[in-house]
């Protein structure tokens, strides 16, 4: 019906106004295209200058849906032997902070009087406590001059030079006695009595090394984690 009421000239107009509109969109397309050209040009030149990182994120592994990552404490291996020398005793992490301050190697303590000489190792009151190192068992003593409850076992390795005192345990070893690498020396004491309202728990290890200095034990005992597979 409409086209049929048009005039020639009206039709004409039409027919120019649709090519002219033709024209303006063929021109828009033209510039997109363009532009998505040069974005798709800018882009390869920022992969190529950075070489293969983005495609090695994309193809970072996937871990076995049977494989359980674990959270082991390694050793360091110091005398070369393709085995670790040191274990964590309580197999747990150091103390951080708690109402009586952190348990990290030079954390303050007396208000900043005295640094802490050693790692506390979080444990459960009653737990097995393993000897850091091998070793002969060089001394018990106690912890504190007004305390008999709490106790250290020292661990000499005159091999490697360390020396190890492992602090508030009950002792199952004796002087004297020859310890392996990891084996139970004693059983977590609770610091409940002695630290009341908001202690963590824990083993307090002090490590020589072969230079008599104390060390920060996390120097040779380090986390990192490890896939287990199997049921
Ligand atoms: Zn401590």
């Amino acid at each position: 019906m409409i086209r049929a009421t048009t005039t020639p000239a009206a039709s004409r107009l039409q027919l120019w106004l649709t090519q002219t509109w033709l024209t303006l969109g063929a021109a828009v397309l033209a510039a997109g295209f363009l532009q998505a050209g040069a974005h798709a040009a800018a882009r390869a030149n920022f992969i190529s200058a950075h070489g293969q990182k983005p495609l090695a994120l994309a193809l970072e592994p996937v871990p076995p849906a049977n494989g359980i990552k674990t959270l082991v404490w390694q050793g360091q291996d110091v005398d070369g032997d393709g085995a670790p020398d040191f274990v964590n005793p309580t197999g747990q992490a150091p103390r951080t902070e708690d109402a009586y301050g952190y348990g990290a190697f030079g954390a303050s303590r007396d208000g900043g009087v005295r640094k802490h000489e050693g790692v506390d190792f979080v444990a459960e009151a009653g737990q097995d406590v393993a000897a850091p190192i091998s070793g002969y068992v060089t001394k018990i003593g106690a912890a504190y001059a007004d305390d008999r409850n709490l106790k250290f076992v020292e661990v000499t390795n005159p091999a490697i030079g360390y020396v190890a005192r492992v602090f508030y345990i009950d002792p199952t070893v004796v002087e004297g006695d020859v310890v392996r690498l990891g084996q139970a020396i004693g059983k977590a004491h609770g610091l409940q009595a002695r630290y009341p309202g908001g202690m963590t728990d824990h083993v307090h290890l002090e490590l020589m090394g072969p230079d008599q200095k104390r060390m920060d034990a996390t120097a040779v005992l380090t986390e990192r984690y490890v896939t287990r597979f199997g049921a």
